[in-house]
């Protein structure tokens, strides 16, 4: 499990206590978007969106971009399929974003959509083809799932 912040584990508290709080503010996304994506998180029957889901599955995106140079990067399959584990394969982030954007009403989903397309346009300069992913990849329908694995 990941490192809960103090703020976000207080907040979890009181409204676990039933005190209306907002969600925190997701960062990079203002905080009617980041009200937006708490609903869509809340009400999803998808278990892998889970309140906390989208600020994690950036969060995840960003520093599988983030070492420097120009080494291609390799995703790597998790070693669990539990919400918190799956995590650590970069693809099932993008498929988190790419369900919370699917749920999101137009303007919310604008938003989120520009900070996802700028880390999409890193990781194809940063990942590799693969050209059998119809005959390796799971959901290989999913472009950013036809990159080569670790
Ligand atoms: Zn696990």
């Amino acid at each position: 499990m990941p490192r809960r912040r103090p703020g976000a584990l207080r907040a979890e508290r009181l409204f676990r206590a039933g005190w209306a709080l907002p969600p925190e503010r997701i960062h990079g996304l203002s905080a009617r978007t980041s009200t937006a994506v708490d609903r869509v998180e809340r009400l999803s029957g998808d278990y892998y969106v889970h309140p906390g889901a989208t600020d994690r599955a950036l969060r995840r995106y960003r520093a599988f971009l983030q070492p420097p140079g120009r080494r291609p990067r390799y995703p790597q399959d998790a070693e669990c399929s539990c919400r918190g584990c799956s995590f650590d394969d970069v693809r099932h982030a993008r498929d988190v974003l790419a369900q919370v954007l699917r749920q999101l009403p137009p303007r919310p989903r604008a938003q989120l959509e520009r900070q996802v397309r700028t880390l999409d346009a890193r990781y194809l300069a940063r990942t590799l083809p693969d050209p059998f992913a119809a005959d390796r990849q799971w959901r290989f329908d999913l472009w950013w799932r036809r990159r080569l694995t670790g």
